[in-house]
């Protein structure tokens, strides 16, 4: 279970959240949207808290009741997360089975049940049919918060029967002023993380907490390897097998943003500073839609990943380092 928070950046989400509780108006279901990496799972942990706390003050858990000695043991009985099995896979529709049962007992505590399925994006159909039917008929005091950073994977049936909860990226400042602040960073150095992963700052923290920055170099040099022909697609791909392709993928989009928007702007000041050289070069070669032509294909390999059991990782890098390479031809 993430931590129980609420940044600053989404504290008006929370107002508005309790707000509705407060006035008995609370949907049975909500669907908490945002950018990957804002907070949002700890977002949802905290007001779960709220709601089973015996006795709230103000739009805060009291922190000594039962509840809320149960929630900060990760102990409550009648909170339910549902992720996947392994991290990247779908969620399968025995584990919306298993929640079913849940959904269907009674409360143990007396109050609320609250489930927490993270990300909403990874059910696959079947899981997502299954859902849908408890949507239709939701227990009373049932609340279920679905989170994704991928609303358009999310089948529209299902969207239908939620209210949306739109969880806002920080302005630059805050996300900076935040980063420099947790990791003991000049102003500077914070904004230049910050940057590579599109603005949001726990997953900054996450990749300055792991090998991700590792996986980031590797990338830019493997792209560039390709265009100056030092290495063979294959020879790239094969180097790559064992780097989170969602996490890589997701860079090149953002690099590809980067160029379409050099472009567009005939402003070559790029936001992913560590592969800024390159990207103005591509920038000043390619077409528009040959860049946006290979955006598709990257967002599309990135949809097929999570929902596809065994990927075959060289031929997928094969196709995405092959459409890199033309992009400038
Ligand atoms: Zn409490």
């Amino acid at each position: 279970m993430a931590k129980a928070e609420v940044f600053p950046w989404l504290a008006e989400c929370r107002v508005h959240l309790c707000e509705l509780h407060r006035t008995q108006r609370l949907p049975h279901a909500l669907i908490v949207h945002g950018a990957q990496g804002i907070g949002k799972a700890n977002f949802a942990t905290a007001f779960a808290h709220y709601l089973l706390c015996q006795s709230p003050q103000g739009d805060q858990p009291c922190g000594s009741c039962k509840a809320c000695e149960l929630n900060n043991v990760d102990g409550h009985p009648d909170l339910y997360l549902l992720e996947p099995d392994d991290i990247g896979k779908p969620i399968k529709v025995d584990q919306i089975r298993q929640l079913t049962d849940f959904i269907c007992s009674t409360a143990q505590q007396g109050g609320y049940r609250v489930v927490i399925i993270n990300p909403a994006d990874a059910m696959n159909v079947a899981a997502a049919n299954a859902l849908l039917k408890m949507l239709e008929e939701p227990g009373k005091d049932t609340v279920l918060m679905l989170i994704t950073d991928r609303l358009g994977q999310v089948m529209p049936t299902i969207k239908s029967r939620c209210q949306r909860v739109e969880c806002p990226l920080p302005s630059e400042q805050v996300a900076t002023d935040f980063v420099a602040q947790a990791l003991s960073l000049d102003a500077d150095e914070a904004q230049r993380l910050l940057r590579i992963n599109n603005g949001a700052p726990m997953a900054t923290l996450n990749y300055s907490e792991s090998d991700q920055a590792e996986w980031r170099s590797q990338l830019v040099k493997g792209l560039a390897d390709v265009l100056k022909q030092r290495r063979t697609v294959v020879e790239v791909a094969q180097a790559w097998q064992k780097a989170d392709l969602e996490l890589m993928l997701g860079w090149l989009y953002s690099m590809l943003v980067d160029i379409s928007r050099a472009k567009a702007t005939e402003n070559e000041a790029l936001k992913q500073e560590d592969a800024h050289n390159m990207l103005v070069a591509v920038s000043r070669k390619t077409n528009p839609a040959k860049v946006f032509e290979l955006a598709s294909l990257v967002q599309e390999e990135r949809k097929s990943l999570i929902l596809r059991q065994n990927t075959n990782k060289q031929m997928l890098l094969e196709r995405i380092l092959l459409a890199w390479s033309a992009i400038v031809r």
